[in-house]
């Protein structure tokens, strides 16, 4: 199958209102382009160089979103071009990507991070520590930047229940901070599900999927 029949078949399987994030992560620019001629207009990377070589070479009406971890020192290399921030998991990082962008007059949209998989190597916020982030002084202070969702990654496992338990505890944590508002913290964004798992977490309430090998095949490397 190529790269633009299985676009094809992915956008036939995703209901409307759930956005695709295509993890072109490890792949060359000619497979982005043949997406891109398919209409693929969101691509997701995990590392800052890589996507930033990738935003140069290609057309600029891409949405680039950021779904790796995000070191703090490498924010102002996506800091002009970036759509969206995904991994997004301290105060300290917020701060950073809010200096940055106002370095570049924009306001740079992220996603909160929540840790919703047993293993102890994924990164993510407690759900405490997201409540106590949103209604910090320090929080409301930040200008160029605003919370528009949050994201999750389940346990690696075949264990269906085990994935489907996470996705709904994550569900309910969005449903239960959606009427934290504030002026940089309106949560409509829920980012979960992968190629593995992507119909199960849009039956969970998922409206973002980041899907990679199901579009571009398997990678050699992460
Ligand atoms: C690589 C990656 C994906 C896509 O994984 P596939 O299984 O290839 O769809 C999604 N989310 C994150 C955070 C990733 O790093």
């Amino acid at each position: 199958m190529s790269i633009t029949e299985n676009l094809t078949t992915l956008k036939k399987e995703i209901p409307n209102h759930v956005t695709l994030v295509a993890v072109s992560k490890t792949k060359p620019i000619s497979d982005l382009m043949e997406a891109y001629n398919a209409g693929q207009r969101i691509f997701g990377e995990n590392k800052i160089q890589e996507m930033t070589e990738k935003w140069e070479s290609m057309p600029k009406d891409i949405k680039w979103h950021m779904i790796g971890h995000v070191q703090t020192n490498k924010v102002k290399y996506m800091a002009e071009f970036v759509d969206l921030i995904h991994g997004v998991d301290s105060l300290k990082l917020l701060k950073e990507i809010n200096k940055y962008a106002k370095k570049h007059d924009r306001v740079i949209s992220c996603l909160l991070q929540i840790k919703i998989a047993e293993e102890d190597s994924k990164f993510g916020l407690s759900v405490q520590d997201t409540k106590t982030i949103i209604n910090s002084q320090k929080f409301s202070e930040l200008e160029n930047i605003k919370i528009i969702g949050l994201m999750g990654m389940a346990t690696f496992t075949d264990d269906t229940r085990q994935v489907k338990k996470e996705f709904q505890f994550l569900k309910s944590v969005f449903d239960d901070l959606k009427p934290l508002q504030t002026e940089n913290c309106k949560l409509k964004t829920l980012s979960m599900g992968m190629s593995g798992d992507y119909q199960l977490a849009i039956d969970c309430g998922s409206n973002m999927v980041r899907i990679g090998s199901s579009i571009f095949g398997a990678r050699n490397y992460d």
